[in-house]
């Protein structure tokens, strides 16, 4: 039996009337004479633009999600299912930080970070758990934005390897006096696979030899073209040593949020990415644990990559002991039985043995491919021996 037509399709842009009739699975004939109707007149291989083919497949009862749209529901259905679909609330945003070595990334971490959250915080310790939220206040509505602070670029390196995706907006961090350079473009390329939005933080601008026109005129050569030069790309001068233009560029930051449909459900068991961890001599096992669905509890029962835990504590990254974290957020967890590895997604479980089975078993299959690899790399040096 042939099958039935999809409730869904998703397009990258134009294509042909064949193309067309056979992604919605049905005849040309029939595509062609819904276009007619519609005062349309198509032949089989003329070309379609996004909005007629939306017309015919909306006609058929088949909803069509363009390519940039799908991107953004392969972000968002990694981590959420059909199930969160009714409880979806808005998030903050995750950002990372890059850009060429030097050209100010901690800086402007630790800018922001003391900007907005030593002041006035309780206590006033702030803890590097590699990852950090601000509070910023717009149109009177309080927002926050979550930054991810990992140290050294391994960890990314890492987590990028494995595919996960924890951040949703980059930004780029330029040296106004010193312009792009090979890890600037490198940053470029990685948010552009990764489909993440950049916006570029012009630094340094405090600095005698500062050229910020030279920057934006360089990086139009890598597609990232000014708005105020007819592109799409905010960038936004500022100066992490004299803490200028912050404010800007986080209000930036919250308006491509805004666009970007953020969205979780919190109200099921958390789920998310390792983004760091280590053996804490006093504490056992310590990770940080960014929640990208769900909320997590103190109680909870996890698996994180191949380790299993039952949350004991956590700490956010205001040094405060808390009970839950919700959607973006990432706070360190006590309680995992062992050391998981940067990037390692974790999942909550309702039950304890299952949890153990489950890790158990991934650790049986990392260890199996770790043996296969070793052997893979004995009989190399063999044969490279012989
Ligand atoms: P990273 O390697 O990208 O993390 O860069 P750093 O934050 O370590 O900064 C590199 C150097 O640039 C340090 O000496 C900073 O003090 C200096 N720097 C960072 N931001 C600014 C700025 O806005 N103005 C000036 N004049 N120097 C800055
Ligand atoms: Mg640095």
């Amino acid at each position: 039996a042939p099958e039935p037509p999809p409730e869904r399709i998703t397009i990258e842009g134009a294509m042909s009337v064949q193309e067309l009739a056979s992604l919605l699975r049905h005849s040309e004939a029939e595509i062609i004479k819904i276009l007619f109707f519609k005062g349309i007149a198509a032949t089989i291989n003329q070309t379609l633009e996004v909005e007629t083919i939306e017309l015919v497949a909306n006609e058929l009862g088949i909803t069509v999600e363009t390519a940039s749209h799908s991107a953004e529901a392969a972000k968002v259905t990694e981590m959420l299912e059909s199930s969160d679909l009714d409880h979806l609330q808005r998030r903050p945003p995750v950002v990372t930080i890059m850009g060429h070595v030097d050209h100010g990334k901690t800086s402007l971490l630790d800018a922001i970070r003391n900007a907005k959250v030593a002041q006035g915080e309780a206590g006033g310790i702030t803890q590097h758990i590699g990852a950090y939220h601000v509070d910023v206040e717009q149109n009177g509505e309080k927002h926050q934005i979550v930054f991810l602070d990992t140290p050294g670029h391994e960890a990314f390196t890492a987590m990028r390897a494995r595919g996960a995706r924890v951040t949703d907006i980059a930004v780029l961090v330029v040296a106004a006096d010193d312009g792009v350079q090979p890890q600037t473009i490198e940053a470029i390329s990685h948010a552009k696979a990764a489909k993440v939005p950049i916006i570029v933080a012009i630094n340094k601008i405090d600095k005698e030899s500062a050229q910020p026109d030279r920057v934006k005129q360089e990086l139009t050569e890598f597609g990232l073209v000014p708005e105020e030069w007819g592109g799409e790309t905010i960038m936004v001068p500022v100066s992490a040593l004299q803490q200028q233009n912050l404010d800007t560029l986080l209000e930036m930051i919250l308006l491509v949020a805004e666009v970007e449909d953020l969205y979780a459900n919190p109200d099921r068991p958390a789920k998310g990415t390792v983004i760091e961890a280590h053996l804490d001599r006093a504490r056992g096992p310590v990770a940080t644990l960014l929640v990208q669905n769900g909320t997590l509890r103190v109680g909870d029962i996890l698996v994180a990559g191949a380790c299993f835990g039952k949350v004991r504590a956590m700490i956010d990254d205001r040094g405060q002991r808390v009970e839950t974290a919700s959607p973006s957020f990432a706070v360190e967890v006590l309680g995992l039985a062992e050391v998981p590895a940067a990037g390692d997604e974790f999942e909550v479980f309702s039950d304890e043995k299952s949890a153990r089975a489950i890790a158990e078993e991934r650790a049986a299959a990392q260890r199996q491919s770790r043996l296969a690899q070793a052997a893979t790399a004995r009989r190399v040096s063999l044969t490279s021996l012989s």
